[in-house]
């Protein structure tokens, strides 16, 4: 791989940032932290933003007593000092009432209305729309998407019956190709169930989709129709392209386009898995490579809802761990990919065991014993433990590649438990009163560890990382850190603080 793009989705601005936007943007962001350090910074791009449009977001305007724009503005900015909270390297933040996205979806648009699919049909075409809207995904439903009557996300929320002229865009027309690529994996729709979801769904007959609104005014009006504004997931879709610079055919789209991930919830699997593939082949523009649909999760066993109470600001885990703590306490639930439970009242004993009693106290532990027994300078030793460093990041880079990233938390704690059980069966504290070219070693073998782990968990906690590689005197990251040894006899170290106090 020479270069990474990946994209979060852009978040609808009718809600605050909650821990569902930060578990996918975390997630997002500990990719791209692992590829820059594989490929280079200036080889990695990562998008998140924030989705306005909509008759959602006029509504909600609304009832704040505001303009559309201005509460927007106020909610995305909300997102954006989130992840600046949550340290989110994103390289850029697109909002799509921004001019750049604007005039992209407008010229995107016109092309789209000059294309012909794979029957040779124009793309486009005029047409009435009959049926029920739901405003709450801001989707049209057919019967068979609705459970007793109702959007299955959305049971409170009246349907709307509306009958209008609309464009449409011809998604039937892309049904064998789509089907093929996905099939083939040329296009891979991950895990494995959500690719039979989005197959089955397929099989059952794609219908197309009116792609413009007459009776929605708070979007962008089609370029040729300006009684009509443009479907609000047509739009948001195109923000990564947009964010690019799609429209002047940018050195940065011609370098990151298309993107390797494109991470989601699985409540919006088929507009990344089936319109935006679509409309791209409609384009003639490549497909990204994955579209990996994370599970949903429950806080308690209950779903997240305000009218339960339980929703968790991520701001506020922030406040009370730390950046990093809470980047760990989110991402560290349950595997990625899966359904999961979040147990609020488990976050402080995942603290604690995880960070403040597991990495944080052997880090203190092993330059403790350097302090105490080599008045904190690197022993002589070479490294001879018996931890294969040297599987461990094979194991590590084949985890990135497949996306499990829970599973690379396990391996990081795994190493951390062998760490306290070599200092338990070895027993520095013995060796100190004997034996001081064991003890040496030993400590050597640990020293080294903790470089290696300083670096593991980089990605995942960029802070204590660096704080680590401080405590080792190394000043900026190794080009070839990975090499087992590289610790170097005599160098000083500094205990200093604890990394994680306890809670
Ligand atoms: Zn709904």
């Amino acid at each position: 791989m020479n270069k990474f793009y990946i994209t979060t989705p852009i978040y609808y601005v009718n809600d605050k940032p909650h821990l569902g936007h930060a578990y996918t943007t975390i997630a997002a962001d500990i990719l791209a932290r692992y590829y820059r350090k594989q490929i280079g910074d200036d080889n990695v791009f990562l998008l998140t933003g924030t989705d306005e449009h909509g008759v959602k977001i006029a509504q909600a305007a609304e009832k704040a007593g505001k303009l559309p724009q201005d509460f927007s503005d106020e909610v995305s900015a909300q997102f954006q000092a989130t992840w600046q909270k949550l340290n989110i390297s994103n390289n850029d933040f697109i909002r799509t009432t921004e001019f750049r996205h604007e005039e992209a979806v407008i010229e995107i648009l016109l092309k789209l209305k000059d294309a012909k699919g794979p029957s040779g049909q124009p793309v486009l075409y005029q047409g009435e729309y009959e049926g029920l809207y739901c405003t709450g995904c801001e989707a049209y439903k057919t019967e068979s998407d609705l459970v007793d009557g109702k959007c299955p996300d959305h049971p409170k929320q009246k349907l709307n019956h509306l009958k209008e002229a609309n464009w449409f865009f011809r998604l039937s027309d892309f049904q064998t190709d789509l089907k093929k690529i996905i099939e083939s994996g040329a296009f891979k729709v991950e895990p494995e169930s959500r690719k039979n979801e989005v197959l089955s769904f397929i099989h059952d007959g794609l219908q197309d989709i009116a792609i413009s609104r007459a009776s929605v005014d708070w979007g962008i009006k089609v370029p040729f129709d300006q009684d009509q504004t443009i479907y609000v997931w047509v739009d948001a879709l195109l923000n990564y392209l947009s964010a690019l610079g799609i429209k002047d055919n940018s050195e940065k789209f011609q370098k990151f386009w298309p993107a390797e991930v494109q991470l989601l919830a699985k409540d919006i699997l088929k507009f990344h898995a089936i319109i935006l593939p679509a409309l791209l082949m409609a384009l003639d523009l490549p497909l990204p490579k994955v579209c990996f649909a994370h599970g949903f999760f429950t806080i308690d066993g209950q779903k997240m809802s305000k009218s339960i109470g339980n929703v968790i600001d991520p701001n506020e885990l922030v406040d009370t761990y730390g950046s990093d703590a809470a980047r760990y306490l989110i991402i560290s639930q349950f595997p990625f990919g899966n359904d999961g439970d979040i147990k609020a009242e488990e976050f402080v004993k995942k603290y604690n065991a995880d960070l403040a009693n597991g990495l944080g106290n052997l880090v203190s532990r092993v330059l403790g014993m350097a302090e105490k027994y080599f008045s904190s300078s690197v022993p002589a030793g070479k490294y001879t433990a018996d931890f294969d460093l040297k599987s461990f990041w094979q194991t590590y880079d084949k985890n990135f590649s497949d996306l499990k990233l829970y599973d690379n938390i396990q391996l990081i704690q795994q190493l951390v438990s062998w760490c306290d059980n070599y200092i338990d069966s070895e027993k520095p504290w013995e060796l100190a009163k004997n034996n001081n070219d064991k003890l040496s070693q030993v400590l050597y073998n640990l020293i080294e560890i903790v470089r290696h782990l300083a670096y593991a968990i980089s990605p995942y906690l960029p802070e204590t990382s660096d704080q680590i590689l401080k405590k080792l005197n190394i000043q900026s990251v190794e080009e070839n850190y990975r090499e087992i040894g590289l610790v170097k006899e005599g160098t000083k170290l500094d205990k200093g603080e604890s990394l994680f106090m306890r809670k």
